[in-house]
């Protein structure tokens, strides 16, 4: 991964590709040493200017694994990313989120002799990316509101993924218990079906073949009026453990918390069973894996353990919520609403608080107020706070889980020093 190591020593990579990686890496270089961020973008975004097919380019002759959906996508990259290195080869990987084009051409220029690559793919991207990747698995993880995002462009997203994968020549490891995924993926030569659990259904109460209303009984779900109905799967995820396609189970012994990453990993360890990588292999690098990003990041600040979770969207903040410390364990909240987090907070209101009551709690960030009045509605006592510090000081000591929307959590891990 040294950055001074010739841009590419791949066959084949013509003389164009060549320049634009290497001006790309420069860029990048000097993007770092100007303390702005990893550079890794601003390189990808120079090369592309340059040469606008090299992510074909240096993507060819690879193994890829493209990473997709609403939740999950960085920590799903990662556990693939660790499972695939028990073979023992370079693995390429936009190890920090970056997961558009230039996010991508990143990752492989600075991997170049790396014969596989994971990579995370925005949900709208991932049909180009797929074709411009020829990539050998694509995983689907969820789909569910982000943001702003209405319904109508999640059915819109859900229609794109399944034209793509349709005329793809790869293998699709999907999650079968969300429906629009599920849908997604049924046209697809080769598809793994997964039982990987779906804690967040508001946005998939209606069939994406017909628009009837879907039927839920458990897991299981079918159309009252259509054919469409959740496929056979081969891998599950059923409490605590992974059962294989041959049936036998195992304990998820992550160190990473919570329902929502066991279910990444089972995700993962499907994928990674492609490659020739077995469960136990595949677990037992998965089990190094303790923070991605900077989540679940252990942090002791002023006297005070404080743990960093990351909750995007109304699906994340139910898994953020799930994980929590028991109470009466404080718990710090805080809410952004930039460009990024997208500016109308009013997804506050599909998240239900109430499992905070009985427990100190610290609201902050730009849009606190927002919060407040959410947390009125659901009559959970709360504080408000001007930072992480002051809600580490009134709690004096012991240990507290701070939850973040997406800048947020970047404000305060720049306060607390980037530690993972
Ligand atoms: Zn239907």
């Amino acid at each position: 991964m040294s950055t001074s190591s010739p841009p590419s020593r791949r066959p084949g990579l013509p003389l164009r590709a060549r320049l634009a990686t290497t001006v790309g890496g420069a860029a990048g270089r000097a993007s770092r040493l100007a303390g702005r961020g990893d550079g890794s973008v601003i390189g990808g975004v120079i090369g592309l200017r340059l040469e606008p097919d090299l992510l074909s380019l240096l993507a060819r002759g690879r193994s890829v694994v493209l990473v997709t959906g609403t939740n999950g996508k960085t920590t799903t990259t990662r556990l693939i990313a660790a499972a695939l290195g028990a073979l023992g080869q370079q693995v390429a990987s936009n190890a920090f989120g970056a997961n558009m084009e230039a996010g991508l051409v990143a990752a492989l220029a600075k991997a170049p002799d790396a014969t596989m690559a994971v990579l995370e793919v925005d949900e709208k991207y991932m049909p180009a990316m797929l074709g411009a990747t020829t990539a050998r698995v694509v995983t689907l993880l969820n789909l569910s509101r982000d943001q702003m995002d209405r319904a109508a462009e999640i059915w819109l997203l859900a229609r794109r993924w399944r034209a793509a994968l349709a005329s793809a020549d790869c293998r699709v490891i999907a999650n079968a218990d969300d429906p629009l995924v599920a849908w997604a993926a049924e046209e697809a030569r080769h598809v793994t079906w997964v039982a990987a659990g779906q804690r967040w259904h508001d946005d998939s109460w209606c069939c994406p073949n017909c628009g009837s209303h879907l039927l839920r009984d458990g897991e299981d779900w079918h159309c009252g009026e259509c054919p469409n109905r959740r496929p056979q799967v081969s891998w599950v995820l059923a409490g605590d453990e992974v059962i294989d396609p041959t049936g036998g189970s195992r304990p998820l012994d992550l160190i990473l918390p919570g329902r929502a990453n066991r279910s990444n990993a089972v995700i993962a360890l499907a994928a990674a069973e492609v490659f020739g990588v077995g469960v136990a292999q595949a677990l037992s690098a998965m089990r190094q894996v303790r923070s991605v990003a900077g989540r679940y990041t252990q942090v002791r600040r002023r006297g005070c353990d404080l743990r960093l979770l990351l909750a995007k969207n109304p699906a994340g903040w139910l898994e953020a919520l799930d994980i929590l410390a028991p109470a009466p364990l404080p718990v710090i909240l805080a809410v952004n609403a930039q460009v990024p987090d997208g500016r109308d907070t009013s997804w506050l209101w599909d998240v239900d608080y109430r499992r905070l009551r009985g427990r100190p709690v610290f609201v902050t960030g730009e849009r606190q107020l927002d919060l407040a009045v959410r947390l009125e509605a659901d009559e959970v006592a709360f504080r408000m706070v001007g930072s992480v510090d002051e809600a580490v000081d009134c709690a004096h000591g012991g240990s507290m889980d701070v939850i973040a929307n997406y800048t947020a959590f970047q404000q305060i891990r720049a306060v607390l020093g980037r530690t993972a």
